[in-house]
């Protein structure tokens, strides 16, 4: 059954309290660090507003005890918008004619960082559409710059595919980290979000070189994307048990009016805090950002995602010229002076009792 025909009304008769059932399933879930599939359907199948709330305050303590009220900033470089792919959901796709296309140049990159740096930030994230301009060595070399400029800051790329040297290549130059989502985990399901020539396996197979080469490697998922079960879901979930990957990201889908998907409905913002809570319960010590999308879907849903278990957030430091031209989804925010953003989100988690430091924020230490 798609997503969005899912209820998310309490179910009656167990919105006196948590569903005894679903109690059990988070309370192994969180002994374990993994649940079969079957009880992963069980528990998002229909979930009560009493279970989430058990789920979301089992995990925002197990997020206190990992790291305390201390919340990670990241600094996003949206460096180009320019993509060889054609994922069905995403704004910036090959085939969308009406995307603006821009391209940073490692002097405008490295002048990201230099503000970011004055502002505190202490990682920079590079994302970007698949680019052929950007090949391996031009990537190294940007790399080598901000590790050379910044050598107490951590470097994390978000660029898509590679091979396995290129991998290698840009991890030896001095970046930390990798974020490559995976997407969902079920083959057919990556069919219907992507076309022919992108597989799951070969996404797959990508994170698992990242993570052998030593990046701390994040995958991740959208809740609600299109064609989506609860079965896929319970996959996606099992998917990461397994991978033990070090970051997670997930937000709801958001449509892009300009993709196949610009007439699909929004993914659940509710459903989307009760799976970052499932995350954090089942990955102690892993990096979980409330996501731009999640802002996006719901006023005050980045907060909610910290207190949902999530430990890190986002904040854009690409040019905001160059912002509009990166539209992965409709309403994404394009504007704001970057001190402007870094200390409204640094006063709102403090009105909820978090602190935005000043830290590369590096995953406490390998997963098993
Ligand atoms: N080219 C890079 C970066 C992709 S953009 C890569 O392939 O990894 C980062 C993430 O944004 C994607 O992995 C996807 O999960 C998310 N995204 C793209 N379009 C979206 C949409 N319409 N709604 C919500 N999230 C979206």
């Amino acid at each position: 059954m798609p997503l969005h025909l899912i209820s998310e009304a309490p179910v009656p008769d167990v919105a006196a309290g948590v569903n005894p059932g679903s109690k059990q399933l988070i309370d192994r879930l969180s002994a374990d660090g993994r649940l079969p599939v079957g009880d992963f359907e069980t528990l998002l199948s229909s979930p009560s507003d009493e279970d989430r709330a058990y789920a979301r305050d089992r995990a925002a303590a197990v997020a206190q005890r990992q790291f305390g009220n201390r919340v990670f900033v990241r600094g996003l470089i949206e460096f180009s918008s320019h993509c060889r792919k054609d994922c069905l959901y995403c704004g910036i796709r090959r085939s969308n004619r009406d995307a603006e296309r821009y391209r940073l140049s490692p002097d405008e990159i490295l002048a990201c960082c230099a503000e970011g740096y004055r502002l505190g930030y202490r990682t920079f994230v590079l994302q970007s559409g698949e680019d052929g301009w950007f090949t391996t060595e031009v990537v190294t070399d940007i790399v080598r710059r901000i590790r050379a400029a910044y050598p107490d800051c951590a470097i994390t790329l978000s660029i898509g595919e590679r091979s396995t040297a290129a991998y290698q290549q840009f991890f030896d130059a001095g970046a930390d980290r990798f974020l490559l989502r995976h997407e969902t985990a079920d083959s057919e399901h990556y069919a219907r979000l992507h076309t022919a020539g992108q597989t799951l396996e070969s996404r797959l197979a990508c994170l698992s070189d990242l993570k052998r080469i030593g990046f701390q490697t994040g995958a991740g998922f959208m809740v609600g994307s299109p064609f989506q079960t609860v079965h896929h879901l319970a996959k996606d979930l099992v998917y990461l048990s397994e991978l033990r990957p070090h970051m997670v990201g997930i937000g709801p889908f958001l449509p892009h009016h300009r993709t196949p998907f610009g007439d699909q409905p929004a993914g659940s913002v509710d459903l989307t805090l009760f799976i970052l809570s499932l995350v954090r319960l089942m990955l102690p010590t892993v990096l979980l950002p409330a996501t731009t999308a999640l802002g996006v879907a719901r006023t005050g849903g980045r907060e909610a995602g910290i207190q949902a278990g999530a430990n890190v957030v986002m904040l854009n430091l690409s040019p905001s010229e160059q912002r509009p031209k990166y539209l992965l989804y409709d309403n994404k925010p394009v504007s704001g002076e970057v001190f402007e953003m870094t200390d409204a989100v640094r006063r709102s988690l403090a009105r909820i009792g978090y602190d935005v430091v000043v830290d590369r924020g590096d995953h406490p230490k390998e997963i098993r």
